[in-house]
């Protein structure tokens, strides 16, 4: 049994629906994650890491996604922010990462800019030899729980759009003002954060002052968009699993039958199947293209997560009507899918935003 399955089976899944419940941080999940080396699986090997790639990432996320949504979405969000940290972030910080005693998160969402995270108006303002961050962070994923945000602003002095900085989560200046109560990934802890003169050194920059745009869309996002795919793929194949499993275990006693017995019902959990099928074929396609640079990568990750995302709401709505009223409970669990799978849609780039990007690319149109 690989150390993920341990982790899932022994930890994951029996807190899956009280984390749910309660709405509380998946601290066990995480911490079982952890230990199983599984937070540092992207880190390099030099850094104490395991080395992993994009593809291992993959595996990790959609496998944990069809368990417990919440956990699935910090891990997410951790390897998404881990990836510059990889690329542009401290030693010291890499090594943490890599022990899997660490956790890290994207702050980029504002509450004056909302899903447009490409332009933040939190500002970034030198004080002394430190640099002062004022900002509503309307979201960040793992708030308070992660040790590190990787953050963005408008830039200090330089022309650009965006600067990037590893932000320490225990910064003074920084706070939290309330507790995420979401429709789904209720334990995801996705609470806004305010910083009021939270201040960094200067060396807390990620790349120049100013670059932070092109960062973040070509060593970020990549890594954002494959994974919230692998997520949405994951949530679709429990419940079409699941699904399957109720339509054969339910009888209609007077018609000695089960549901899966019934043409429609069969019918629906086909197009549930194709659907799953195809949105991790398109996931497949992605990361090979990713992992070799191909020329049309740039593009399968912008339609990835559209794809993918818009199929798991589909998928999960059809699994709901399937399953019937005893979807509608929460024992079955069916519905918690349905629920958690309903995030990616807004996630930023939002799919209104990925549709308009990919039009633009075919188009010949710059992103933004
Ligand atoms: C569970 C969860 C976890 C999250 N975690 C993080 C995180 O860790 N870090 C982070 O930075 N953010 C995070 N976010 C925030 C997320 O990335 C989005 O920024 C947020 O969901 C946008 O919500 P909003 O109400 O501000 O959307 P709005 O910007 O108000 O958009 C509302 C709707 O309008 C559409 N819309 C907006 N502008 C246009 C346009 N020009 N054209 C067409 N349609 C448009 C959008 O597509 C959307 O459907 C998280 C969100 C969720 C739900």
């Amino acid at each position: 049994m690989s150390a993920l399955q341990r982790a899932i089976d022994e930890v994951v899944r029996p807190a899956a629906a009280e984390v749910d419940a309660e709405a509380e941080f998946p601290e066990a999940s995480i911490e079982a994650l952890g230990e199983a080396g599984l937070l540092g699986l992207t880190v390099a090997e030099d850094m104490g890491g395991s080395g992993g790639s994009l593809a291992d990432a993959v595996d990790v996320v959609r496998a944990l996604a069809g368990v417990c949504g919440s956990t699935a979405m910090v891990v997410m969000m951790h390897y998404a922010a881990t990836a510059v940290v990889e690329s542009r972030g401290p030693q010291e910080v890499r090594r943490q990462l890599g022990a899997g005693r660490h956790l890290a998160t994207l702050a980029f969402s504002e509450a004056g800019s909302r899903s447009h995270f490409w332009a933040p108006l939190g500002t970034a303002t030198k004080s002394g030899d430190a640099v002062r961050l004022d900002a509503r962070k309307s979201w960040i994923t793992a708030a308070g729980r992660a040790d590190y945000y990787v953050w963005s602003s408008r830039p200090v002095a330089a022309e650009g759009a965006m600067t990037l900085w590893l932000v320490p989560s225990a910064t003074a200046g920084l706070a939290t003002p309330g507790p995420f109560d979401g429709l789904g990934l209720r334990g995801n802890c996705s609470a806004p954060v305010d910083a009021n003169g939270a201040e960094v050194p200067e060396q807390a920059r990620l790349g120049d002052d100013g670059s932070g745009l092109d960062i973040a869309l070509s060593e970020v996002l990549p890594w954002f968009l494959v994974l919230s795919a692998a997520f949405s793929v994951g949530v679709m194949e429990a419940v079409t699993d699941e699904t399957g499993r109720h339509m054969t275990a339910t009888r209609l006693e007077h018609l000695d039958q089960t549901l899966a017995d019934q043409p429609v019902t069969r019918a629906d959990h086909a197009r549930m199947r194709i659907a799953t099928d195809g949105a991790a074929a398109l996931l497949h396609d992605t990361v090979a293209a990713v992992t070799t640079a191909q020329p049309h990568a740039p593009l399968r990750t912008l339609e990835v997560k559209a794809a993918a995302g818009e199929a798991a709401i589909t998928v999960t709505d059809l699994a709901m009507k399937i399953c019937g009223g005893a979807a509608f409970r929460r024992e079955l669990g069916v519905e918690r899918h349905f629920r958690d799978a309903r995030a990616a849609r807004v996630m930023a780039p939002t799919t209104d935003a990925l549709l308009d990007f990919v039009g633009r690319a075919i188009n010949g149109l710059p992103l933004l």
